[in-house]
């Protein structure tokens, strides 16, 4: 079964089509991030534009690579939230207009549902699992009890972790988004700062990083005000411990409550090198169930992960009709438990 898929719902541009959810045969991405750069954050305007400027050549490149034919393919699969409406609202019809065109089924796809699909990429998922999905606008704490099933145990109360190391980074003057950067001056540097764990002994799956935010911007006007010069490596260090180690409490309690097969490590933050080392590590200690990060390359917004969570749908005939929508609000749908 060979799909191809849109994604747009950020600052990527990309399309992608992949065979049976897990062989990628191509994956055309275009990134804005030098257009928003300057202000520190996505200017949704500017993003729809590109999108509609870049679109139909990733489209060509996607189906160039992968050298396929448009009557080779089974199925459209395309993010339809959650994102930004404007930027959605690209990829959706780009997507329309590719099935109208070519006779073939729509399969809507959750963003999140992608990235954490994209985790196929490195290896089955086995079920049930869980799944830590950190990224940009979202931090969730996922029980599948089968292919395709999310309950949420736990989600963030405010900031994003993803969110925290932009605004971190936005406070040190670095380019946006800076949890790369911020990610090689952590290994530059030491511990030297004690930052608080937000909620560390509350008995549930939440997340906070607002507290931690606060706490980083304290420190550095405190030191301002003083005339004392900081060790931005050491900041760096210490405040990724910080997230580190809440999503560790978190993630660990969850394993011993749910014994699970395998575990997901998915989104943007996924790409975090300290997060992977500590959560490899954490999963020596549950010999049952087997971690399967997303691929470094696939943590990022991409349309090939859409393509791995669309396998899902089409195998459930999930299919959508001509006047699907976007939902810009889009969870995972269900109750939290
Ligand atoms: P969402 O998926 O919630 O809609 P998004 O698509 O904008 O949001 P992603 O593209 O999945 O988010 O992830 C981007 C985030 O990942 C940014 O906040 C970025 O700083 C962060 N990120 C990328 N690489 C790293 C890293 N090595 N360490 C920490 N954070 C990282
Ligand atoms: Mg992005
Ligand atoms: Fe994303």
């Amino acid at each position: 079964t060979k799909i191809i898929s849109f994604e747009s719902s950020a600052d990527e541009t990309s399309v992608a089509i992949v065979e049976d959810g897990r062989i990628i045969l191509s994956n055309a991405v275009a990134t804005q991030i030098n257009s928003h750069q300057r202000f520190g954050g996505i200017v949704p305007e500017v993003a729809s534009r590109h999108h509609i400027e870049w679109i139909t050549r990733v489209l060509d490149d996607a189906l160039e690579i992968a050298n396929v034919k448009p009557t080779d393919l089974d199925a459209v699969a395309v993010t339809y939230g959650p994102g930004l409406v404007g930027s959605l609202l690209v990829g959706l019809m780009g997507a329309k207009t590719f099935a109208l065109a070519h006779n073939l089924p729509i399969i809507p796809v959750n963003h999140l549902a992608g990235h954490i699909a994209a985790a196929n990429f490195n290896a089955p998922i086995i079920y049930p699992a869980l799944a830590l999905m950190v990224s940009g606008g979202h931090t969730e704490l996922v029980l599948m009890r089968e292919e395709n099933n999310f309950s949420v145990l736990g989600e963030t109360r405010d900031d994003a972790a993803g969110e925290s190391f932009d605004k971190v980074g936005r406070l040190l003057k670095l380019p946006y988004p800076a949890g790369k950067t911020i990610d090689e001056m952590a290994h530059l540097g030491q511990a030297t700062i004690k930052f608080p764990t937000a909620m560390a002994h509350e008995d549930n799956y939440d997340f906070s990083f607002s507290g931690l935010k606060s706490a980083v911007i304290n420190y550095v006007h405190h030191a301002e005000q003083k005339g004392e010069l900081i060790n931005h490596n050491d900041l760096a260090t210490s405040f990724q411990n910080a997230v580190v180690d809440a999503l560790l409490g978190r993630t660990r309690r969850a394993l011993q409550n749910y014994p699970v097969k395998s575990f997901v490590l998915a989104g943007g933050v996924a790409a975090n090198s300290q997060l992977r080392q500590t959560l490899a590590e954490l999963l020596e200690q549950f010999p049952n169930t087997q971690f399967i990060p997303v691929p470094r390359q696939y943590t990022g917004d991409n349309a090939a992960m859409i393509g791995a969570a669309g396998y899902w749908n089409y195998k459930n005939k999930k299919f959508a009709e001509l006047n699907l929508n976007t939902d810009p609000g889009l969870d995972f749908e269900l109750f939290k438990s």
